[in-house]
């Protein structure tokens, strides 16, 4: 496991740069955030997103009871957020995307990462496991297969959207 909770934290941070090139102006002025703390307890929550934590050295103590993992700067969480952090988008960022095929685009680009650990165990997502022991009994090689597409898918989303995106690939 140890191996693909490198990767997956690699191609999450790849994500994450993307995200921040589309949605970082907006989201970084707006004042009517949608983080909540309930939503960013769900990465304390799910054993496999408190293996990314633990790598990031933040430990239960550093999660805020109000503000989760947000500060000032944005989302404290390099890697390991909840799936659904990476799938919402507000109807004005929605708005401010030049055309549809950019939307539709973004849209699919949210979801990259839940498809990653869909019915990771029976018909539990990877993140929603709580029991570190249940996690060993995930194919890690299934795993691995889900995040090499999804590099893929990404790596032709960036190319898809190159306009407004050069520099980051
Ligand atoms: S998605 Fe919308 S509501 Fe959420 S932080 Fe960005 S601009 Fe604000
Ligand atoms: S992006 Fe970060 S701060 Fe915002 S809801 Fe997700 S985990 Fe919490």
């Amino acid at each position: 496991m140890n191996d693909f909770i490198k990767a997956y934290a690699k191609f999450e941070i790849r994500l994450r740069e993307m995200m921040v090139a589309v949605c970082g102006n907006m989201c970084g002025m707006c004042t009517a955030c949608c983080c909540r703390a309930d939503i960013c307890e769900e990465a304390c929550d799910s054993a496999f997103l408190q293996l990314l934590l633990k790598r990031q050295g933040f430990t239960e103590f550093d999660f805020d009871d109000h503000y989760g993992w947000l500060e000032t700067a944005g989302c404290r969480l390099e890697y390991g957020r909840p799936p659904v952090c990476y799938e919402y988008f507000c109807d004005e960022l929605i708005e401010a995307m030049p055309d549809d095929h950019f939307r539709e685009t973004m849209r699919r680009a949210g979801l990259l990462i839940d498809d990653i650990g869909r019915n990771a165990l029976g018909d539990i997502h990877l993140t929603e496991i709580r029991n570190p022991t249940d996690l060993e009994q995930v194919s890690v090689e299934r795993l691995f297969q889900r995040l090499e597409k999804a590099n893929v898918e990404l790596t032709e989303i960036f190319q898809s959207l190159e306009k407004g995106l050069q520099g980051l690939e």
